[in-house]
């Protein structure tokens, strides 16, 4: 008993997802459908375990962001400061995705994913819609009616508000006080709602597992296995080349420190598939290898709604994956308009399940590729996503670290493990 204490919670998770997925794949390929499996099991012990979870993940975003956005701007007080901050972390996320997206053109380039494909008698595509354009998601930044977009949970206007508050507040000083500590307390309110909620983490991801994979066919992986070859290939190189380089370039720190802290929330984005339940564990994780809330507060979200690098790699893939069925030569231009419209779509991708097959349409659109191709690899996204949602709360964390460490904000004897930080999951 005293062993199973001494376990942490990262590992918790990772012992839930190990045994969700095997209950999951032994359900699959070894239980015929049955009343219990499929309506008991799948359909409501494992669903509701599952989504409990999650809805409880998304009741703390809204709130926690809001409070905890304001808490950081008023600490930084120094607009400047501010402007400095913000536009570190929005050029280190936009660098970050346009080398994602060329990372996957280059891989897709060399494994050739689409060759020899047979691009007739597909399904329908037309359930695939977007409107994301760049027009609509600069004017969608700007709240309508700030409490419209709190109550239906619109991250990027919720961010604005809050950075304008947290301005606002810091100009005002003592003529705000009561305000500005109802918003610090609010902020320790709801981390200490989500220490509470992680707590049933491992099971929900347990829950989460088993049902993807009790579900989950792999009849269709086979024919698009170079596809997710090379999703999963340019994943990798981003998580495992690309972030610990810029990690060591720019911080000096160890990559191995920080993966070992921060790989329950990977895991976490990986059994829920959205980068914004996922908010409030990398806000936590972050404190825990020593990064000021100040920083992580507002990168964070922000991260989580703007910067997308595994959707990106997806989108660079399939685009490709495409071109080549159709036998369309991409040249220069659309390679660059593809690398453009990527990083675009990594901005207006929202950070829950499944978007990224959506804002792919406008990556498809933008160099005049038919959509058709998006309704084949529709039907193995569902495990893709789950990888890419990883990657993108690492690319946000990481990113987070290096501005931290730019501002002085970072706690380095917390991160080298000298010092105990003050939250501990
Ligand atoms: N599920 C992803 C996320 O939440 C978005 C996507 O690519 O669909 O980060």
């Amino acid at each position: 008993m005293k062993r199973l204490k001494e376990i942490s919670l990262g590992n918790w998770i990772l012992i839930g997802m190990i045994l969700g997925l095997i209950v999951g794949l032994v359900l699959n390929f070894y239980v015929t459908n049955t009343f219990i499996k499929d309506i008991i099991l799948i359909d409501n012990v494992f669903y509701l375990g599952g989504n409990l979870f999650i809805k409880l993940m998304k009741m703390l975003v809204v709130p926690l962001v809001f409070c905890s956005i304001i808490v950081g701007v008023t600490s930084i007080s120094d607009i400047r400061k501010l402007g400095t901050i913000g536009g570190r972390t929005i050029g280190i996320y936009l660098i970050t995705t346009a080398l994602a997206v060329t990372i996957a053109l280059t891989i897709a380039g060399i494994i050739h994913p689409g060759a020899g494909l047979h691009m007739t008698g597909l399904a329908d595509p037309s359930n695939v819609t977007t409107n994301v354009t760049l027009t609509n998601t600069i004017l969608d930044m700007i709240p309508d009616n700030p409490i419209n977009s709190l109550a239906s949970g619109d991250m990027l206007p919720v961010i604005i508000f809050a950075i304008l508050v947290g301005i606002i507040l810091a100009k005002l000083r003592e003529k705000t006080e009561t305000i500005n500590n109802v918003f610090n307390e609010g902020n320790k309110i709801m981390m200490e709602m989500t220490m509470i909620v992680m707590k049933f983490a491992p099971i929900g991801v347990f829950c989460l597992m088993a049902k993807t994979f009790a579900t989950l066919g792999f009849d269709g992986l086979l024919p698009l296995s170079k596809y997710i070859i090379c999703v999963l290939l340019g994943l990798v190189i981003q998580t495992f080349i690309v972030y610990p380089t810029l990690l060591v370039v720019f911080t000096r720190l160890s990559p191995i420190k920080f993966f070992k802290k921060f790989y329950s929330v990977m895991l976490f984005a990986f059994s829920s598939s959205t980068s914004n339940a996922t908010i409030p564990i990398n806000l936590e994780k972050l404190s825990e290898l020593g990064v000021s809330q100040d920083i992580s507060s507002f990168t964070i979200p922000l991260g989580a709604t703007i910067n997308m690098d595994g959707t990106a790699i997806m989108q660079g893939v399939a685009v490709m994956f495409a071109a080549q069925a159709y036998g369309m030569d991409l040249g220069m231009t659309a390679l660059l308009t593809v690398i453009f419209t990527a990083v675009m779509a990594s901005i207006g991708t929202a950070g829950v399940p499944s978007v990224g097959i959506i804002t792919l349409n406008m990556v498809f659109a933008s160099i005049g590729l038919p959509t058709d191709a998006i309704a084949i690899i529709l039907g193995i996204d569902h495990i893709l996503d789950m990888f890419r949602t990883a990657v993108n709360v690492t690319g946000d964390a990481i990113c987070t670290i290096i501005v931290s460490f730019k501002n002085k904000s970072i706690d380095l004897d917390i991160f080298n493990g000298k010092k105990q930080p003050e939250i501990v999951l």
